[in-house]
């Protein structure tokens, strides 16, 4: 699904060059569940960006599902961002005016689905994730934990095959914190492909291979026995 080849890039702030990604190169198969692990500054949420297309490669190759998308403009990475990535981000990221419903429906919104048919699909999902009989209330009035499953179903409701999560339980508690990587781990068996930057090891224990970056390069990789449906 993911092939990236020799990725590089640098951010340029006046005189001072910072190397973030130097040539990184790995794949991911459709299906797997891989966290990405390392100590701040090491690229992470870069090596994110890039992934969700909401950044472009300096040099290098980055192949989404066979196709090249490392030189793409933005309209053109867009295109392929909403048709096929949902983002999960460390502070939910809702819209605080919106109704749970509201926040869930937005990409199908932007999407263009018609609207029996956007009511019928956010109606279905959030009840299915335990948060059906939150539909009219908003973020402020949710925990962290039910914020998050928001954001999950937000990522979900285009059913896209990637779902890329920045330290999803990062603001959560550790009983809500493990009920979001439940959730995550439902995903993978249901055949989405997940990358997940975390800085905890609990969490990248949920998932079935271990990349860690230093300075921008990877160092090591393993892979977990514990995850049953690792590839
Ligand atoms: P992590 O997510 O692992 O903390 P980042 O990807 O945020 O790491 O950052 C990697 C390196 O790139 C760091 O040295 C950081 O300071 C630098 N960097 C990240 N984003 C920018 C930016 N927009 N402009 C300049 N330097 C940046
Ligand atoms: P984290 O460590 O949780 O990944 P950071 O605080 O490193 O978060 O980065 C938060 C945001 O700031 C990122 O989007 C990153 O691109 C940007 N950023 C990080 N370092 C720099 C920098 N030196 N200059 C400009 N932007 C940066």
């Amino acid at each position: 699904m993911i092939k990236l080849n020799k990725l590089t890039k640098v951010y340029r702030t006046d005189e001072i060059e910072s190397t973030a990604l130097n040539e990184v190169s790995f794949e991911i198969n459709q299906g797997e569940f891989v966290s990405i692990m390392g100590p701040s500054g090491c690229g992470k949420s870069t090596l994110l960006n890039i992934l969700g297309m909401l950044d472009k490669p300096e040099n290098g190759s980055y192949k989404f599902l066979g196709n090249e998308v490392g030189h793409l403009n933005e309209k053109g990475r867009s295109d392929v961002r909403k048709k096929n990535i949902g983002f999960i981000f460390q502070n939910f990221n809702l819209i605080d005016e919106l109704t749970v419903f509201e926040n869930v429906e937005l990409p199908l919104l932007y999407n263009k689905v018609p609207a029996s048919e956007r009511k019928q699909r956010v109606n279905e999902l959030i009840e299915k994730i335990g948060i059906g009989h939150r539909a009219n209330h908003f973020p402020q009035q949710l925990s962290g934990g039910q914020q998050q499953r928001v954001a999950v179903a937000r990522a979900l409701i285009t059913k896209p095959p990637l779902i890329l999560a920045d330290e999803p339980t990062g603001n959560l508690d550790s009983s809500h914190g493990n009920e979001v990587m439940e959730l995550m781990c439902e995903l993978h068996e249901a055949g989405t492909t997940i990358v997940m930057v975390t800085h905890s090891s609990h969490d990248a224990s949920y998932s079935g291979r271990i990349i860690n970056l230093l300075d921008g390069q990877i160092v090591s990789e393993k892979r977990n026995k514990l995850s049953s449906a690792a590839v």
